[in-house]
């Protein structure tokens, strides 16, 4: 799992040190990066009664955190292959009653889009009426996947991977494929480069692999390196790969959700 950046951290948890808190935010990252350790840390720094810079990692607020026993901290995971209602219902019942050990509960639901659409309707109440300045974490590999009516309701944070992060046995695919396609590499060419990856988890890496590079690239292009590519271009290659991760999300083939990504990529990459 890779760890997410100290940018994003940060975005996350400055709001917790400096006091100004929303109640609900979805935190998005690839499948690799660690969703769950960045709503962990968040959750500590708001809980946190050491000093400045928190979390502290020392009070016994920290300490509890750290050891997965603090009251107030509470996880919400599928259940099989999804998060029911009932589960929902359970989560809500603890969201309005009182914090045990301190200001405020936060609820952390991992894998959010894995909630069916009811739980998300259920859900959408504690939403619409926060109480007791309680917050809820949606950790997710993609904000779309979630109904429209969830998103709006949240502050959207993006957790990008931290620079240098190995995103598995990908990345040597995806570090292939980028310079090929900016060197206008034929379809066949491509597909066949992809070819091992027919699998769902592997396709997942794949494309977390192929955003960090991109995401690299963009980084250099944007430094002013002179690149294959621009930087206009790049971010189209991103949404891309982001449209193929939603179309697995939602059940597409795997070979049929890669084989469109590269048309779409090839027929993007000159549009300027
Ligand atoms: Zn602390």
């Amino acid at each position: 799992m890779l760890p997410c950046s100290a940018a994003s951290l940060k975005r996350l948890t400055a709001p917790a040190a400096g006091g100004k808190l929303f109640h609900a935010y979805i935190l998005e990252g690839g499948r690799g990066v660690d969703k769950l350790r960045a709503a962990e840390t968040f959750a500590k720094a708001v809980h946190c009664v050491g000093a400045a810079p928190r979390p502290c990692g020392i009070c016994s607020s920290c300490v509890r955190a750290e050891h997965g026993n603090h009251a107030d901290i509470l996880y919400l995971t599928r259940d099989g292959n999804s998060i029911g209602v009932k589960q929902t219902e359970d989560l809500q019942a603890r969201l309005r009653g009182k914090p045990f050990a301190s200001a405020r509960i936060i609820a952390i639901v991992d894998e959010a889009e894995r909630m069916t659409p009811q739980s998300q309707n259920k859900l959408l109440k504690t939403l619409e009426e926060p109480c007791g300045g309680n917050i809820v974490l949606l950790l997710t590999v993609n904000a779309s996947l979630l109904l429209k009516t969830i998103q709006s309701r949240c502050i959207l944070l993006r957790l990008a991977p931290a620079p240098g992060a190995k995103p598995g046995a990908f990345a040597e695919l995806a570090a292939d494929f980028v310079p090929k396609l900016a060197a206008g590499g034929a379809y066949y060419e491509l597909s066949r480069l992809v070819g091992a990856v027919t699998e769902r988890d592997a396709a997942d890496d794949f494309l977390d692999a192929l955003e960090l590079c991109l995401r690299d690239a963009l980084v250099a292009a944007c430094g002013g390196a002179r690149g294959a590519l621009a930087r206009a271009d790049i971010l189209r290659l991103i949404d891309c790969a982001e449209e193929a991760r939603r179309g697995l999300g939602n059940g597409l083939n795997v070979k049929y959700a890669l084989k469109t990504m590269i048309l779409k990529m090839l027929s993007h990459r000159f549009g300027g």
